[in-house]
């Protein structure tokens, strides 16, 4: 039997996470957010009291790391060194980490395999950055979400907020946007790009439910 993949890529905040997680429950396939495992690798170079920023500390971090990634009603769940983080991974300061490890070659090169693994012998829906362009060159179906920076940053916020971080600011959540926006599309390693054979989808002006039909109907077709 063939198996097919779902790329949904784009910047932070444009909507993928919750767009692949409601693809996959109605397709009743696998979701997988990559973006949960270079948090891991961010979460643990913090921990361990690493400079995000040095190469050959975080190489030497990365050589008896365990990432592991299970599923409980359709939950992800992270596990960083045999301790469930999914949690942790999400509050400030941890997306600006992953942003900086996971523009290493050596860091990429380990998750990607990672996500192929635990892609095999299913359908799956995956969100990040490099999915369509490198991870599943030759998924079924790619989108490219965008949306306004301003927006992204609302969004963000909002969800922070309702994980119990009451003291970041809109400001905060903006800039660590843009920061990642700058470093995940300049880098030398799988930058963040829209490839070609991509369906890009702006969503600043549109609800969930409507980017969702939307998806659902190139899929459908
Ligand atoms: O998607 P999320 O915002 O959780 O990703 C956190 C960071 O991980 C991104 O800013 C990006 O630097 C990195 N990432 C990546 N490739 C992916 C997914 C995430 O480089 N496929």
């Amino acid at each position: 039997m063939e198996y097919y993949q779902i790329a949904v890529d784009g910047p932070s905040g444009s909507g993928k996470s919750t767009l692949a997680k409601g693809v996959a429950a109605k397709l009743g396939i696998l979701y997988l957010d990559t973006g949960a495992m270079y948090r891991a690798c961010g979460l643990k170079a913090m921990k361990s009291g690493i400079d995000t920023k040095d190469q050959v500390a975080v190489e030497q971090m990365m050589q008896d790391i365990k990432i592991d990634i299970t599923h409980e009603n359709g939950e992800q769940h992270v596990w960083l060194d045999g301790e469930d983080v999914s949690k942790e991974i999400r509050m400030p300061g941890v997306s600006v980490a992953a942003s900086d490890v996971s523009a290493m070659p050596f860091v990429r090169e380990a998750m990607v395999s990672l996500q192929r693994k635990i892609s095999e012998g299913k359908n799956v829906i995956l969100d990040g950055r490099d999915i369509g362009s490198k991870v599943f060159p030759n998924a079924k179906y790619k989108f490219f979400l965008v949306a306004d920076a301003k927006e992204r940053a609302k969004r963000r916020l909002a969800e922070l907020k309702e994980k119990g971080a009451t003291d970041v600011t809109f400001e905060e959540v903006l800039h660590d946007i843009e920061y990642r926006d700058q470093q995940d599309a300049t880098r030398a390693a799988s930058p963040l790009v829209k490839v070609e054979d991509a369906i890009e989808i702006d969503t600043t002006s549109i609800s969930i439910e409507g980017t969702l039909e939307a998806l659902l109907s190139y899929i459908h077709e």
